[in-house]
C-alpha cells in the first residue's frame, strides 16, 4: 500500500497494556494544510501526535509522510536509522518546551542540525540566527533557557524545530503551560508559519485560535475521531452530541 496524501494515518490503533487509547483513526493532512485536534483530556490527542513521529509507535495501522511509511517494521538497526531520518522531517513542539537547560539558545538550536545533518558550526550558527530572527529572539541567542520567559522558551523551541527544515510541524498544547499574557506571542509565531504554508497538526484547547488559523478541526473523544470539518462548520454547527457537549464547555 502507498499513500498520496502528505501525512496519512490509516486504521491507527494504540494500546498501553490493556488500555486501548486509539481506535481505528483515519486522518489525512495535505501539504500546507493546518489541522487542529481538539478533545477532552485523555482522549488520545497526544498519543496520536506522538505516533506520527514514532515516539509512541502504533499497535496497528500505518503512518505515512510524503509517500514514505514511517512506522515500518524493520530490523532494529535499520529501524533506528529510518526513525532518525524521518524524525528530521517532523518538527515537534511540546507543552513544556523541553529545551536543554545546560545549553544556550544557540546550543539548543544548533545541536540537532550539527549532530544529525553534520553541518558546520558556521552554517549551524547561521541557521540558528535565521530561525531566531523569525521568532523575534535573535538578541537571546547567547542566553540560557532559565533566563527566558515561558513564551520566549516556547519560541526558542519552535525555532529549534524549524532549524531542521521539517516538512511538517506538530504542536502539542504549545501554549497550555504559559501565563495568559504570554500565549499571544507564541500564537503569533504559529500564525506566521501558517501564512508561510507550513503543514501543521496542532493539538490545542484554544478554540478561537483553531477557528482563526486552521483549515480543519478534528474532534476526538475516547480514542476515536468523533467528527471533523472546517472550523466554520464544526464550531458553528456540530453534528454529534459529544462534540456539542465538549464545545458547550470550551467555546
Ligand atoms: P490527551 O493528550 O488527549 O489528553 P493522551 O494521549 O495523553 O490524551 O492519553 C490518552 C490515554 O492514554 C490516557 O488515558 C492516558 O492516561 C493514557 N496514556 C498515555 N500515555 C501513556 C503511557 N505511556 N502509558 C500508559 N498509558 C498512557
Ligand atoms: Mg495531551
Amino acid at each position: 500500500m502507498t499513500s498520496s496524501a502528505f501525512v496519512e494515518i490509516k486504521n491507527a490503533a494504540k494500546s498501553f497494556g490493556n488500555l486501548q487509547v486509539l481506535r481505528d483513526i483515519n486522518l489525512t493532512v495535505e501539504r500546507g494544510q493546518i489541522v487542529a485536534i481538539i478533545g477532552p483530556s485523555g482522549s488520545g490527542k497526544s498519543t496520536l501526535l506522538r505516533a506520527i513521529n514514532e515516539l509512541d509507535p502504533l499497535t496497528s495501522g500505518e503512518v505515512w509522510l510524503e509517500g514514505v511509511q514511517i512506522n515500518r517494521k524493520l530490523p532494529p538497526r535499520q529501524y533506528e536509522k529510518h526513525v532518525n531520518q524521518v524524525r528530521q522531517d517532523i518538527g515537534m513542539v511540546f507543552q513544556h518546551f523541553n529545551l536543554f537547560p545546560h545549553l544556550t539558545v544557540r546550543g539548543n538550536i544548533t545541536l540537532a542540525p550539527r549532530m544529525l545533518k553534520g553541518i558546520s558550526e558556521a552554517d549551524a550558527d547561521a541557521l540558528a540566527e535565521e530561525q531566531l530572527l523569525k521568532v523575534g529572539l535573535l538578541e537571546k541567542i547567547d542566553e540560557y533557557p532559565s533566563r527566558l520567559s515561558g513564551g520566549q522558551k516556547q519560541r526558542v523551541a519552535i525555532a529549534r524545530a524549524l532549524a531542521m527544515k521539517p516538512k511538517v510541524m506538530l504542536f502539542d498544547e504549545a501554549t497550555s503551560a504559559l501565563d495568559p499574557e504570554l500565549v499571544e506571542e507564541v500564537n503569533q509565531v504559529m500564525k506566521q508559519l501558517a501564512e508561510e504554508h507550513m503543514t501543521m497538526v496542532i493539538v490545542t484547547h484554544e478554540m478561537d485560535f483553531a477557528a482563526s488559523v486552521c483549515d480543519r478541526v478534528i474532534f476526538m473523544d475516547g480514542g476515536v475521531v468523533v467528527e471533523e470539518g472546517p472550523p466554520s462548520v464544526l464550531f458553528k454547527n456540530p453534528q454529534e452530541e459529544r462534540t456539542r457537549n465538549f464545545l458547550r464547555k470550551h467555546l
